[in-house]
C-alpha cells in the first residue's frame, strides 16, 4: 500500500481547512484531502456573510451578548469574547487574501453590513448573497499559488491512525481511500487537523451540500475523542420549496432587509411566536413558529415575501436567489417565495480547546466539525465562518510553537492491511436504503420538536441499523456511500443519545415533556468515546 508522508495534514477544503494551510505555509509541506472536488463544500454555499463589529452604532460588549442570548446560557464567554474581538484582524486576514466585500453604496470608504437574525445591530459583511463562493474561490486560487500547499481532491479519509489503537493518544496520519483509482493509501503526518464540516445529511430535508455527512466527528469519536451538544441541531427556518430545487438556502438577510412571513392564507403569523422580534427572532424561534403553522393549517410550505421592496434593488441585493428562484418559475419580485424548514448547522462537534486542540494530541478540529464553546445551545447568524477563522488562526499560533518539539514520525507499518479494505458485492440498494431509512428517522423523531418517545423510538431504529451494518458490512469498504453511510449512522446516533440526555428545552433543544430550561443545567452534553 502507498504511504504517503506530509508534515500537515489537513482534511476538508472549506473555510476551515484552506485558511490554516495559508496561515502555517512557512512551516512545511501541507496536504490537504478532500472527498470531492475541492470547492464543494458548505462555505461555498454560505450566502448571508459574516459577523464583525464595524458599524458606528456597534460595540464587541453587543456582538457578545447576541452571541450569548443566542446560545442560550451554555456558551464559553471566554471563547465568544476572543472570537467577537479579534473578528476584525480575520477580517483584515480575508482581504488581504483577496476577498472584496461589497461597499456602503452610500459611503464607499465603508463595508456594506447588513442585519441578520439575533444580531441587534447591523453587522454582517457579504459579497452580494454569494459571500461563501467569494471566500472559497478566493482561498482555493490562493492556496493553488503556494509550492506547499497539495490540494488532492477525491481522497476520503475513512480511518485516523493513532499511536495506541486502545486509548486517546498521539496521531499518526489517517487511512484514506483514493476514490479515483480505486485504492487505500496511507498518509501519516506529525499534525493532522480535522476540518470537515457539519452533518445535514443526517436529516431528510437540509441545506447541506452532500460532503456534510459528519465523517469527521465519525472518525474523531471512533479514535477516542470526546464528542458534545450533539443535540443542538440548527434547522435553518427558510428552504426553497420547491419539487426540483435541492438544498437551496432562502438566506436570513432577506429578512434583515425587510422580507415577511406568510402563511398558506397569506397572512403574517412571526409576532404571536415573537411580539418584539418578530421576523427576525432567532433562527430556532422562527422555525419552531414555521413548524406550528404547517402543523395547524396541514400545508406544506409558507412564505417568505419580499416583493414590497423595489425590484432594481432586489435584484442587485440578491442576484443569487433572484437568478435561482427564476429558475424555478418564481419571480421574488413580485411573488413570494414558498418555503420550508431544513437542517442547516451543527452546533455541536468534537470536543476541543480554544486552541482548537482534541483529545488526541497533534490532532485538531477546527469548524463546523468542531465544539469550540462559541455557539453554545444556538449559533448566531454568520458566526460560523468567522469561528473557522478564528480558530484556524488560533491552530495556527499553536501548530508554531509546538513545531521544534514535533518528532519525526515513526510508524510500524502496516497498522492496517491493504486486504482488510473489501468491495461492495451486493446491490448498493442495500446501502442506499439505510441511508435513506437514518435520514427520514432523524427527520420524523429527532427533529425540530422532540419528545422522549420519539427519540427512544429512533434509537431503537437506528441501532438496528447500526447492528446491520456490522454484520454486513463491518470494517472498510472501498466505496463512498458504505463508508458515509456509517458516518450518518454514527452522527444520529450520538445526536439522539445526546437529545435523550438534555431533560429541558434551551436553543435549538426542544422537548416537549420538558418545554422550559432547567435552573441548574448541564454545561455541555458530552458523550465520552466509544472506549
Ligand atoms: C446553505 C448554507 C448557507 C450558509 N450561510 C452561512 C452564512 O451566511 N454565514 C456563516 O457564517 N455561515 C453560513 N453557513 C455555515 C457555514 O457555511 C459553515 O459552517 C462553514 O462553511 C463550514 O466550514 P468548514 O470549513 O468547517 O466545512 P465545509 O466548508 O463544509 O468543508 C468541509 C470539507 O471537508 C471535506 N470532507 C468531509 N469529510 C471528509 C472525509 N471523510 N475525507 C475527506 N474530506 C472530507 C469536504 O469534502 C469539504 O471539503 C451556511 C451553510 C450552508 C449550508
Amino acid at each position: 500500500m502507498d504511504v504517503f508522508k506530509t508534515d500537515i495534514l489537513i482534511i476538508g477544503s472549506g473555510i476551515a481547512g484552506l485558511s490554516l494551510a495559508l496561515k502555517l505555509k512557512d512551516l512545511g509541506e501541507i496536504t490537504i484531502l478532500t472527498k470531492k472536488r475541492a470547492f464543494e463544500t458548505s462555505t461555498s454555499l454560505a450566502q448571508g456573510g459574516i459577523a464583525c463589529v464595524m458599524g458606528d452604532n456597534d460595540s464587541f460588549e453587543f456582538h457578545i451578548q447576541d452571541t450569548l442570548t443566542v446560545g442560550d446560557g451554555i456558551c464559553k464567554k471566554e471563547v465568544v469574547e476572543m472570537v467577537v474581538k479579534s473578528a476584525p484582524e480575520r477580517i483584515k486576514d480575508l482581504i488581504n487574501w483577496g476577498v472584496k466585500f461589497d461597499k456602503d453604496p452610500e459611503n464607499p470608504k465603508k463595508f456594506h453590513l447588513t442585519l441578520e437574525g439575533g444580531h441587534s445591530r447591523r453587522r454582517i459583511l457579504h459579497v452580494g448573497d454569494y459571500t461563501g463562493r467569494a471566500i472559497e474561490n478566493t482561498l482555493i486560487e490562493r492556496a493553488l499559488e503556494v509550492e506547499n500547499i497539495k490540494i488532492l481532491e477525491n481522497f476520503l479519509v475513512v480511518k485516523l491512525i493513532t499511536e495506541d489503537l486502545f486509548k486517546p493518544s498521539k496521531i499518526l496520519g489517517a487511512f484514506v481511500l483514493d476514490l479515483i483509482h480505486v485504492k487505500p493509501v496511507i498518509f501519516l503526518a506529525k499534525v493532522v487537523v480535522l476540518c470537515t464540516g457539519g452533518a445535514g445529511k443526517v436529516y431528510l430535508y437540509t441545506s447541506n451540500p452532500d460532503t456534510a455527512t459528519g465523517d469527521g466527528i465519525a472518525l474523531a469519536y471512533q479514535a477516542g475523542c470526546r464528542i458534545a451538544n450533539m443535540e443542538f441541531v440548527q434547522f435553518h427556518p427558510t428552504c426553497l420549496y420547491h419539487p426540483k430545487a435541492k438544498n437551496f438556502l432562502i438566506s436570513e438577510a432577506l429578512r434583515g432587509e425587510g422580507a415577511v412571513l406568510l402563511n398558506a392564507e397569506g397572512k403574517r403569523f412571526m409576532h404571536k411566536y415573537d411580539p418584539v422580534k418578530k421576523e427576525l427572532a432567532p433562527r430556532d424561534v422562527v422555525t419552531r413558529a414555521i413548524d406550528m403553522e404547517l402543523k395547524k393549517t396541514g400545508a406544506e410550505c409558507v412564505y417568505l415575501d419580499i416583493s414590497h421592496l423595489p425590484s432594481d434593488y432586489i435584484r442587485k441585493r440578491f442576484p443569487y436567489i433572484y437568478e435561482t428562484c427564476l429558475k424555478y418559475g418564481i419571480d421574488i419580485t413580485s411573488q413570494p417565495i414558498p418555503v420550508v424548514p431544513a437542517a442547516h448547522y451543527l452546533c455541536g462537534g468534537i470536543y476541543t480547546n480554544i486552541w482548537g486542540q482534541t483529545d488526541i494530541s497533534n490532532l485538531f478540529a477546527i469548524g463546523e466539525c468542531a465544539c469550540t464553546g462559541l455557539h453554545g445551545g444556538n449559533r448566531l447568524a454568520s458566526n460560523s465562518l468567522l469561528e473557522a477563522l478564528c480558530f484556524s488562526h488560533q491552530a495556527s499560533l499553536k501548530i508554531k510553537k509546538m513545531w521544534n518539539e514535533l518528532k519525526e514520525l515513526k510508524f510500524k507499518q502496516p497498522l492496517i492491511k491493504e486486504t482488510a479494505v473489501k468491495e461492495i458485492k451486493e446491490e448498493k440498494v442495500f446501502i442506499s436504503h439505510n441511508w435513506d431509512l437514518i435520514r427520514k428517522i432523524m427527520w420524523d423523531f429527532a427533529g425540530i420538536v422532540r419528545s422522549l418517545k420519539m427519540l427512544e423510538f429512533a434509537i431503537k431504529r437506528i441501532e438496528f441499523i447500526k447492528n446491520e451494518i456490522k454484520e454486513n458490512w463491518p470494517g472498510i469498504y472501498l466505496d463512498l456511500d458504505t463508508m458515509e453511510l456509517k458516518s450518518i449512522t454514527i452522527v444520529a446516533e450520538l445526536i439522539v443519545r445526546s437529545a435523550l440526555q438534555r431533560l429541558e428545552s434551551r436553543g435549538t433543544h426542544y422537548l416537549i415533556e420538558y418545554p422550559f430550561k432547567k435552573e441548574k443545567y448541564q454545561k455541555d452534553t458530552i458523550i465520552f468515546k466509544n472506549f
